[in-house]
């Protein structure tokens, strides 16, 4: 309910100008679909995206004779959630092997993107699930990260397994890993380091970490959740599109959303991309953490 909450917000903000929009136009003309055109670009759904959504609206229109308000706003829903969705693709949560544990998750993301909190959160949430949870703080390089990963992990009441200042991210990690495979958890949440304005050191470091998971225990990240802020719009945008050369990246996280008025991002990354949005954080507690409902999300732009 807190994500219903929580994305209110985000939609009223976007959800307003399109309701707004639909309020006040009398026409379905040209005008009206360039107009429309506008205001999804403003919403930070992306040019391309836009466009595409537009053109396709303005096709099953004409398909399907539609020209009042509701019907044009049901085609704009069906069309949001085709966009996002790909076909044959079942299930887009969070991917758990219970045969293989610890199920690896493996967070990058810009530092301030909100990777640290989206770890402590979801720790708190699969252990209430039961689950039993290890933390690895690996961003040994920004200060004060560690520290922020063993508040967290007390908050929680999870462990957090922690290298010297500055030591190689993978020897933390390598340490993490086999402690998870001694104590059986079921999940091992890693807090990587995310030095964007250095692709090369990064991209390095996170083979290197990869590496060490596969080659010393067979193991493989389950999710490699790239962390974006999605209140800066565009910028969330090219930062997936950098993150997505240095490593392979199975889903984004889109933090901040409470309260912003780009919550466009949402689709548009997925249709760029084709990256899926498994999560979406939707303020600073533990429950503003929510799996990602693109119909929930389409339907809600129109409350
Ligand atoms: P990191 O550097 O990527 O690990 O980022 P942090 O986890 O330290 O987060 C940076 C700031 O963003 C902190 O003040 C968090 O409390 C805040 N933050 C993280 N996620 C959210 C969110 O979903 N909504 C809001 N409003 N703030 C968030």
């Amino acid at each position: 309910h807190l994500y219903e909450k929580g994305l209110e917000k985000t939609n009223r903000s976007f959800g307003e100008k399109l309701n707004a929009f639909f309020a006040n136009f009398r026409r379905v003309d040209e005008d009206f679909f360039d107009d429309l055109e506008d205001l999804l670009i403003e919403s930070d759904v992306g040019y391309e995206t836009s466009m595409n959504l537009v053109d396709a609206l303005r096709d099953e229109a004409k398909l399907k004779n539609a020209k009042s308000k509701q019907a044009l706003k049901e085609v704009i829903v069906e069309k949001l959630v085709g966009l996002y969705e790909n076909p044959g693709e079942e299930d887009e949560g969070l991917s758990y092997n219970e045969a293989n544990k610890p199920n690896i998750y493996l967070f990058v993301g810009v530092n301030g993107s909100g990777k640290t909190t989206t770890v402590g959160k979801l720790a708190a949430q699969l252990k209430s699930q039961g689950k039993s949870v290890m933390l690895v703080a690996a961003d040994t390089f920004r200060a004060g990260a560690v520290q922020q990963l063993v508040q967290w992990g007390e908050r929680v009441g999870v462990d957090v397994v922690t290298g010297p200042e500055k030591a190689d991210p993978a020897s933390v990690v390598f340490e993490g890993v086999k402690r998870a495979h001694e104590q059986e958890v079921d999940y091992l949440l890693i807090d990587t380091a995310g030095r964007l304005q250095n692709k090369v050191n990064l991209m390095n470091e996170l083979d290197k970490i990869k590496r060490t998971i596969q080659k010393t225990f067979k193991d493989q990240p389950e999710e490699t959740l790239l962390v974006l802020d999605g209140s800066t719009g565009q910028n969330a945008m090219s930062q997936a599109k950098e993150f997505n050369q240095v490593t392979q990246i199975s889903g984004i996280v889109l933090t901040k959303l409470d309260g912003s008025s780009r919550g466009g991002i949402v689709i548009a990354i997925r249709n760029e991309m084709n990256i899926p949005v498994k999560l979406v954080g939707l303020g600073e507690q533990v429950a503003d953490l929510a799996p990602f409902d693109t119909e929930k999300f389409a339907l809600g732009l129109f409350k």
